[in-house]
């Protein structure tokens, strides 16, 4: 599922492929994809708009054209492919864009999990709404972090996981940050002091900084605009590597499942 690192990556590609060109027209393809309007309501939105700026928050993206904004989540295997010439139809295209100078954005997602809705400008949307800080942002400080801490039980992997204090961490990168800041993963969050919640602030912004440098990690589907991978897979020290060597000290880098998913990490340098 792309994390932060890979809708970051999105957006910058988008904000400069689709700014400042109006959607001429909408084709649905697969309409379990809007699961909040119609076809034709989505569509009778958004056609004949300018789109203005295209933004990120966690990790959903947010187009903003005149009156409204279209907000999407990737999800599992959603990816938007730009193109000069209308490109064909396929299994997995679910929406085309089609703008007046002549391009075309496809949403392909070839599990269809992925969700696409309109809101007008000023409408308030509950999914953004009850979204933490973002990790580049000021607000996220290690005194921030450290508050947080503290109102929790959850084991620091989770912890990393809800979009409700911090936002943009999935599975990938959960791990590689508390790898990095040599943190164990099942270790309660409440437990950390506020040295130790200091690296980890400094491992979350360091990783995902790196992430997005790398155009961010493809391990199974994630591609950018242009189709290509990221590069940050080559960076991963402990995702995925069960069984391997740590490369800090040698020792077999373990898997356990937390809350029904993997996570991965050194049990010598990850206390
Ligand atoms: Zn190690």
């Amino acid at each position: 599922m792309p994390e932060l690192p890979e809708v970051e990556t999105i957006t910058r590609q988008l904000r400069s492929f689709v700014s400042g060109k109006k959607i001429d027209s909408i084709t649905v393809l697969r309409p379990s994809v809007l699961p909040k309007e119609t076809p034709s309501t989505f569509s009778a939105r958004l056609r004949g708009r300018r789109i203005r700026k295209v933004g990120r928050r966690g990790k959903y993206l947010i187009f903003c054209l005149d009156g409204y904004k279209l907000i999407v989540h990737l999800r599992m295997t959603g990816k938007f492919l730009s193109y000069h010439t209308r490109p064909r139809e396929n299994a997995h295209l679910r929406i085309l864009f089609g703008f007046n100078d002549g391009s075309w954005l496809a949403y392909h997602d070839q599990r269809a999990l992925g969700t696409l809705f309109t809101v007008q400008d000023k409408e308030v949307v509950s999914e953004l709404d009850k979204l933490g800080v973002e990790p580049f942002s000021p607000s996220f400080t290690p005194n921030f972090l450290y508050q947080m801490t503290r109102q929790s039980r959850q084991p620091l992997k989770e912890f990393l996981l809800n979009q409700n204090r911090v936002v943009g961490l999935g599975n990938i990168y959960a791990s590689e940050v508390l790898y990095d800041c040599g943190m164990h993963p099942e270790r309660g969050a409440e437990s950390l002091s506020r040295d130790e919640v200091k690296r980890l602030t400094a491992s979350i912004k360091g990783i995902l900084r790196q992430a997005v440098e790398a155009n961010g990690t493809s391990l199974s589907n994630y591609r950018d605009l242009l189709d290509q991978t990221g590069n940050f897979q080559t960076s991963l020290k402990v995702y995925g590597r069960e069984g391997e060597r740590c490369e800090r000290c040698g020792t077999e880098i373990k898997r356990i499942k937390q809350k029904g998913r993997s996570s991965y990490f050194c049990p010598q340098c990850q206390r």
